[in-house]
């Protein structure tokens, strides 16, 4: 499929033109800026060959009208669809959407969020819909990815009329952080949904995101892209008090405040100049303020890496990307000094001799150091490109039933948690077999206590295993006062500790999960449902009434798995589904709707 990607700002355009086919391949890229008195400047690269010059197009608007003869003039044809990046998608878009007139008017009404980004997005979505009219058009959002942030990380701690009224954190970059974070794992060579990392994008605009096993858990932009690191010209994180300091001491409204901090501050706040080339080489001349910016721009970056391994409860890799974090080693190397306590040491050589082309995402820490550091220039406009493509995907439906059922809190345990719990030599009773081949639930039932309450009778599921896992579910957590991770079965590193209590003693043993939602299959159904192991679905629970889509359901497939899937009671619960259910698969989505059996 051949796409065109818009990347529209207020003062720039970016053009890309994609093949998505089973590898995705850049057929023509172009910028556009500098826009003044009827003329800019541009970068055209097609077929590896690259064209700067000036153009006579006085504003973005004109550019965008004259792409069609510009396509012209450089073969490019045939184009399929176009989509666009849209900044803020507020809390309506967790997706990349097909824009109709309903999507665009709610992004329009997203204005008061992005004020400076969204009206510049449109404009491009307003001439493509002149200029391709037969094209469909879909807008990828930066804060999709965010979607996935608990609310302890998107809630400010302000009145709850404030916050009714829509004030909470969003963050921005999400379609770098992810990109960056899948193509860290690729290099990597393990599955990004078993991978704690942190990516560090820097540009003009700067944030970090804490990407725990897929999933942005953080990031340090907030309602709006002004929070967080040092940018160029944005402040970053400061002190809200400043605005009534400054109203009172230097008479300065609110407006005037808001406009300093997004444009007179950062590193041009501090130096004059928002440019890190600028501020680098005059910090090695010798001044005073570029080399407070400079120490400043890399503390705050370190402040935040450390902050989000602490978050996630964990840290693989970090992965700097944008303008700064691809080019300067004397930051990376600034930001990663110290962090050694963490595991995370960089070889310095390798670090200075950082080489991008075509998508080379470099491993540049230490031989034998814990941490991954790995270098990647960002690629947002084919990730856009790649999620338009998903979202014109063909959403055919095909009937297939698939059974559901329902864990409830239950423990696994190792044979020294059972000779602990019930004396040496126990061996646990087998009472009823589960569907899965070989698994039943014991007749023995053991207490959970953790620091707020405790659970009695949780059931045991054998037979023994290597290692004790509890699993639980969210609301369990609470009656329990442990905020138990989502993991796949088995993943328990760095899981919390629980108190198990039975009739020979109690143990205290980390495992305490909620289990990720999974199906489990065996490699003939596998292959006929269209799934395999490791991919993960989307899962479409329940009846008209109540019924919702469970994202990120991972699929096992083991030799001798009966088909089945797994949620926990929460989940059912929130789906108005009993104790067992029955669905249908959905080819091309991967998704499976399921309908109450009960
Ligand atoms: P944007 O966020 O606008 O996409 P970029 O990702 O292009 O910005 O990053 C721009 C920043 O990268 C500028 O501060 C620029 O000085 C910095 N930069 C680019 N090359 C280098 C370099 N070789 N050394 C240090 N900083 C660099």
């Amino acid at each position: 499929m051949k796409i065109l990607v818009l990347n529209c700002g207020s003062s720039s355009l970016k053009v890309g033109v994609f093949e998505i086919a089973e590898k995705a391949a850049e057929i023509f890229k172009a910028t556009y800026e500098k826009f003044e008195a009827g003329s800019c400047s541009y970068k055209i690269t097609k077929d590896g060959v690259a064209e700067t010059g000036e153009a006579p197009f006085g504003d973005i608007a004109a550019v965008l009208t004259a792409l069609p003869q510009i396509f012209d003039s450089h073969q490019v044809t045939q184009l399929e669809a176009v989509g666009h990046r849209i900044v803020h998608g507020g809390a309506k878009f967790q997706t990349a959407v097909v824009l109709d007139e309903a999507a665009i008017t709610a992004i329009e009404a997203l204005t008061p969020l992005a004020p400076l980004h969204n009206p510049a997005n449109l404009l491009a979505v307003h001439i493509a819909k002149d200029v391709w009219p037969h094209l469909p058009q879909v807008a990828v959002f930066d804060t999709a990815f965010h979607a996935t942030n608990p609310p302890r990380a998107t809630t400010y701690a302000v009145p709850k009329a404030w916050r009714d009224a829509g004030l909470r954190r969003f963050g921005f970059h999400g379609t770098s952080h992810k990109y960056v974070a899948m193509r860290a794992a690729e290099e990597i060579g393990e599955p990004l949904r078993d991978l704690q990392i942190v990516s560090v994008h820097l540009g003009n605009g700067a944030s970090v995101c804490a990407v725990n096993r897929g999933e942005s858990i953080d990031t340090s932009m907030g309602m709006t892209p002004l929070e967080g690191l040092v940018m160029g010209t944005r402040s970053g994180d400061v002190d809200p008090g400043l605005f009534g300091f400054l109203l009172r001491h230097l008479g300065l409204s609110i407006i005037d405040v808001e406009q300093a901090l997004y444009s007179e501050s950062g590193l041009k706040g501090l130096t004059g100049s928002s440019d890190m080339r600028d501020v680098e080489d005059r910090a090695g001349k010798g001044d005073a303020d570029a080399q407070l910016a400079i120490e400043l721009f890399a503390y705050r970056a370190r402040k935040y890496i450390g902050a989000y391994a602490a978050a996630m409860g964990g840290l693989d890799a970090v992965v700097f990307t944008g303008g700064i974090g691809e080019n300067s080693p004397s930051m990376r190397r600034r930001i990663c000094d110290g962090l050694e306590f963490m595991g995370l040491r960089l070889d310095h050589d390798r670090n200075q001799c950082v080489e991008l082309a075509n998508h080379a995402a470099p491993q540049i820490q230490a031989y034998g150091a814990r941490v991954r550091v790995i270098v990647t220039e960002t690629a947002e406009q084919l990730m856009i490109a790649r999620e338009t493509a998903a979202a014109l995907a063909p959403k055919a439906t095909v009937s297939e039933p698939i059974p559901v059922a329902v864990s409830a809190r239950h423990v696994h345990l190792s044979r020294p948690a059972v000779e602990a719990l019930f004396g040496a030599g126990y061996h646990l009773t087998p009472a009823i077999p589960l569907r899965q081949p070989g698994q039943w639930a014991a007749s023995e039932r053991v207490a959970l206590e953790g620091p707020k309450g405790r659970l009695e009778r949780v059931a045991i599921l054998g037979p023994e295993r290597p290692q004790t896992q509890i699993e639980i579910s969210r609301t369990d957590g609470f009656a329990l006062g442990i905020d138990a991770p989502v993991r796949d079965s088995g993943k328990l590193d760095g899981t919390p500790t629980i108190r198990l209590m039975g009739p020979a003693g109690n143990l205290d043993t980390d495992g305490l999960i909620v289990a990720a939602r999974h199906i489990h299959t065996n490699p003939d159904e596998a292959r006929r449902l269209g799934l395999a192991d490791g991919v993960v679905v989307d899962v479409y629970i329940g009846d008209e009434e109540r019924g919702l889509v469970f994202g990120k359901t991972l699929v096992r497939v083991g030799a001798n798995s009966v088909t089945e899937m797994h949620i926990d009671t929460d989940e059912a619960n929130a789906a108005d589904i009993r104790v067992t259910g029955e669905g249908s698969l959905v080819p091309d989505l991967r998704a499976v709707a399921v309908t109450n059996r009960d």
